[in-house]
């Protein structure tokens, strides 16, 4: 400021000094009342850029992840969304789709979560959102993001070309906890099954990335990601991680 009076330095002076103080408060001080205010002006426009650009930042990494809270294991996800760097909102209605990057099918009874969707003309708004933005369903999820679904068929989104058949491993009994090799990075993982369902057959756009007796576990699909077993049950990350990074990598790539 001192420097710039003290050489009477006009406007444009400054203006064309590269390493000048740009629209800073010198620059002001040296404009005259009309002149202030365009500039004024120029520096609220300047800020919001900025703040823009510091929200885009923060939201890249740090996306939004919806889980549907309809019924089943929504809570404990939204727990494991966080713990992989995302925001986590319960999503309970169609219009709460808007605020998401990304969303969560979790696990519970797919039966039920389909009255729940039909009831609240949710069906139609889940799908176009599915086939535009990334999606994880699990257990019950898978089941719903399927192709077509076994023992007894039932209406699915139709989005993950598979197969897939319900109860498979037998009754709530029949649940267990199996450690596995899977594709992921950091060796065997956990996997929680209750009363899971089996992917009997893959599309040849389908990636499994994890079995159970041959059968694949975990599969992507482009954006989209299933697994018949919960991975929010266990204290491993490792998947939601995979999922988070896939959803921050989408994001970028709209930018
Ligand atoms: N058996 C349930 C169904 O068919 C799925 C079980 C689960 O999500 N853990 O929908």
């Amino acid at each position: 400021m001192t420097k710039l009076k003290k050489k009477q330095e006009s406007p444009k002076d400054v203006l064309l000094d590269p390493k000048g103080p740009y629209l800073g408060d010198d620059f002001l001080a040296l404009c005259g009342e009309r002149n202030r205010r365009f500039v004024e002006r120029l520096r609220a426009e300047e800020e919001a850029v900025r703040q823009g650009e510091a929200q885009r930042r923060y939201r890249a990494e740090h996306p939004r992840i919806g889980v549907l809270a309809l019924q089943g294991d929504y809570a404990a996800h939204a727990s494991a969304l966080e713990e992989s760097g995302a925001i986590a909102s319960e999503i309970r209605n169609p219009d709460q789709l808007n605020g998401v990057d990304a969303l969560i099918l979790p696990g519970g009874e797919s039966t039920t979560m389909l009255k729940f969707l039909e009831k609240l003309r949710f069906f139609n708004s889940l799908e176009e959102f599915c086939e535009r933005k990334p999606v994880f369903g699990t257990c019950a999820g898978a089941i719903l993001l399927a192709r077509e679904v076994l023992n007894p068929p039932q209406r699915s989104l139709g989005l993950l070309d598979a197969i897939i058949e319900r109860n498979a491993y037998g009754r709530q009994i029949n649940s267990t906890i199996l450690e596995a090799e899977t594709k992921l990075p950091g060796g065997p993982l956990e996997m929680v099954f209750i009363r899971a369902p089996r992917i009997v057959k893959i599309g040849p756009e389908v990636e499994a990335l994890a079995f159970r007796d041959g059968f694949p576990t975990l599969v992507r699909q482009g954006s989209i990601m299933a697994a018949t077993f919960h991975p929010e049950l266990s204290s491993n990350r490792r998947v939601h991680q995979l999922f988070v990074d896939q959803v921050k990598a989408a994001a970028s790539k709209l930018r």
